[in-house]
């Protein structure tokens, strides 16, 4: 997409890319899964909640024919029902059980994780604080794991008047995507409060929200401003704007390049660029574009990330037959390897393109 450039006298001299930034395995296993799933079936497919928190890769779906729905009741009996990456409530896998023809779940395993942590904790009966985002939808998917035995805490309101009925049995779980700063504060205090907490080992944020946050952290050193790249609903892409700030380095979220405001650059020579971890790479592209750093953009890099998620296991079984007609002859791959080989390899962003449908602006 062609952006009309700032002004020469807001032009950053340098602009520093944080890597690694945007797409996570999570995602990236949750995009080519619901590509999966416009290709198999009769259109349209249903997508219980957004399918991750980025506005352009929802409405790229919506242009291919995905219907995203917020109650299973829309789901037209029988239709294919995809479950989003933010895990989903037991009764909502048992609704789109009884009412879909098929139902995918395309829960991020790092979000499965941490349900079992909270199931084993409650069958134990201990009372769990759960620190997380009212109304986020991982959070709502993790609170109904054990609603007898969970309480929701906000990093900004702590434990307010929270009394356990036996403080020696007390766990404390996160959402995957809090701000590493607010999860320490929270951590500290319950380990005052409650004599042996259990928690994670490692605690609960997932690896890809730790890794945006270091760089953030790292940059903030270097940078006068840094802009975030993703939506205003994506949890982690929020905390890396919170990460910034409370290190005093001014941060932005912007949805996209035409978000940025001439005055943020005001004074800015240095500015650093990330992407929350469901924000397309290709409206970073368009941020380093309208940027025109005067020196150009360089790296910042703090590690390599080579995780990756398969297909979820009930989606296996559709394309694991595409597969199969390969190795019968029926499709052209010389090589006799099927999608499922191929799998890894593939972007979530090229998967997206090959739904055929243009991905720019309206
Ligand atoms: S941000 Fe973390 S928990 Fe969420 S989908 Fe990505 S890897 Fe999974």
């Amino acid at each position: 997409m062609s952006q009309p450039g700032l002004s020469p006298s807001r032009r950053p001299t340098r602009v520093l890319l944080a890597e690694p930034n945007g797409f996570c395995a999570g995602v990236d296993m949750a995009i080519k899964a619901l590509v999966w799933m416009a290709k198999i079936f009769e259109p349209p497919v249903y997508c219980y909640h957004e399918i991750v928190h980025n506005r352009f890769v929802v409405e790229s779906f919506e242009k291919a024919g995905v219907v995203f729905v917020d109650s299973i009741d829309e789901v037209p009996e029988g239709a294919p029902v995809m479950l989003s990456a933010h895990g989903s409530a037991p009764e909502v896998l048992d609704a789109a059980n009884h009412r879909a023809g098929v139902v995918i779940d395309a829960v991020c395993p790092l979000v499965t994780k941490i349900h079992h942590e909270v199931k084993r904790a409650a069958a134990k009966d201990f009372d769990i604080l759960f620190v997380g985002h009212h109304g986020h939808d991982e959070a709502v998917g993790t609170l109904a794991r054990a609603p007898g035995s969970i309480t929701l805490v906000e990093p900004e309101t702590g434990f307010g008047s929270f009394v356990p009925r036996n403080p020696e049995k007390v766990a404390l779980f996160a959402q995957t995507t809090l701000g590493l700063h607010e999860w320490k504060a929270m951590e500290a205090e319950a380990n005052g409060r409650f004599p042996n907490l259990v928690t994670a080992r490692k605690s609960d944020l997932c690896y890809a929200t730790t890794n945006r946050q270091d760089a953030v952290r790292a940059m903030t050193g270097e940078c006068d401003l840094i802009l975030v790249v993703g939506s205003v609903n994506s949890s982690n892409t929020n905390a890396l704007v919170r990460t910034a700030d409370v290190l005093g380095t001014p941060a932005y979220r912007i949805d996209r390049a035409d978000g940025i405001r001439d005055e943020w650059l005001e004074g800015a020579e240095v500015v650093g660029v990330t992407a929350g971890a469901s924000a397309p790479d290709v409206l970073v592209q368009e941020v380093l574009e309208r940027l025109d750093p005067v020196e150009g953009w360089h790296l910042f890099s703090v590690t390599d990330e080579e995780e990756y998620f398969p297909l979820p296991p009930g989606l296996r079984k559709f394309v694991g037959a595409l597969t199969h007609g390969v190795q019968l002859g029926l499709t052209a791959r010389p090589d006799g390897r099927g999608p499922l080989d191929y799998d890894r390899n593939v972007t979530p962003m090229a998967a997206l393109g090959s739904l055929r449908v243009y991905l720019g602006p309206d």
